[in-house]
């Protein structure tokens, strides 16, 4: 069983699913639905539409250079069927997807990490900029009061002693 990728969106075409469009210069479009093969139509550019494959991995959105993807490759050569391959690839397909979503999960979460840390230094800041809305101002003011009528009190008894 081949199983093609959509030339548009880049996910599995199963056999008996979708569309095949051959240009008059013998090359092949797969398109995995018609929403696709739509685009395609339209000229869009899988790189400038925003649920492709090819946008979130031009973007940075997906493990571009994966050596996961390399095996991936190799698997899609028609192979006769017999019990014992089948089941080594469905388990090595099962290792790869495995493999690939622990990384993806790490990639996810170094992102979500960096971006706790630039919030909480924004934070920082502005609680900086905006420390008289929590410690009022004019809390050092009264101390300040205090210790100048303790002077004017001190004053005062020294000019009675006199
Ligand atoms: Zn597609």
């Amino acid at each position: 069983m081949r199983i093609e990728k959509c030339y548009f969106c880049s996910s599995s075409v199963y056999p008996g699913h979708g569309m095949v469009f051959i240009r008059n210069d013998c090359k092949t479009f797969r398109f995995c639905r018609s929403k696709c093969q739509k685009a395609f139509k339209k000229k869009k550019n899988p790189r400038k539409t925003k649920w492709t494959k090819a946008f979130r991995k031009s973007h940075g959105k997906e493990l571009a250079n994966d050596p996961t993807f390399e095996f991936e490759k190799r698997r899609n050569v028609p192979v006769k069927y017999d019990r014992e391959t089948f089941q080594k690839t469905v388990e090595a397909m099962k290792r790869v997807e495995e493999i690939r979503q622990r990384r993806v999960a790490n990639h996810v979460l170094k992102r979500l990490q960096k971006g706790k840390e630039i919030q909480r230094v924004c934070d920082r800041i502005e609680v900086q900029r905006n420390l008289s809305l929590i410690r009022s101002p004019a809390a050092g003011l009264k101390k300040v009061e205090r210790i100048v009528e303790e002077v004017r009190t001190e004053d005062r008894e020294m000019v009675m002693e006199e």
